[in-house]
């Protein structure tokens, strides 16, 4: 567990063309609910983690956009088609990651779930807070604290 935890943390598309590496801890996980992520995830929703862009970098490929190809740039592996990451619109300093894009993934629990009003009615997610769309930007300080305080207290205590 430890060593899955400590950082860097690497990770590949479907095809592994398209590598991933983060030098830097999330500061919030999330699953979506929305039907924009069950489309492009093929499946109940989606799974993010947010990194600090600084501490995120491609190694390996070059990404593609897709998606949408919209003022939210959603970046895939160019052969295997994989949905990588996302680099929100007006957000330069936060890369949205696909968690289970990196070679170890038990770590990852979605903290927030969004888009609830739009969510299949068997699909349920461990998130501890809920909301009916996304947060509001004033929301975000909190739960980045939340998040924060809780991952240091489950470091510390085993
Ligand atoms: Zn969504
Ligand atoms: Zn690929």
């Amino acid at each position: 567990m430890t060593t899955e935890l400590s950082l860097p943390w690497n990770g590949g598309c479907r095809c592994d063309r398209l590598r991933i590496r983060v030098t830097a801890h999330p500061i919030l996980t999330m699953a979506c609910h929305c039907r924009g992520c069950q489309r492009m995830s093929a499946s109940a929703f989606s799974l993010t983690a947010i990194f600090p862009n600084s501490g995120f970098a491609v190694t390996e490929g070059e990404p593609t956009i897709g998606g949408l190809h919209g003022e939210h740039r959603h970046f895939f592996c160019s052969h295997c088609k994989s949905w990588v990451f996302t680099r929100p619109h007006g957000v330069d300093q936060f890369v949205n990651v696909r968690p289970t894009m990196f070679d170890h993934v038990s770590w990852f629990v979605p903290f927030i779930e969004s888009y609830t009003c739009e969510k299949l009615p068997w699909a349920t997610t461990p998130a501890r807070h809920s909301f009916e769309r996304f947060p509001a930007m004033t929301d975000y300080p909190g739960l980045v604290a939340e998040y924060a305080s809780r991952v240091s207290n489950s470091t510390t205590s085993s």
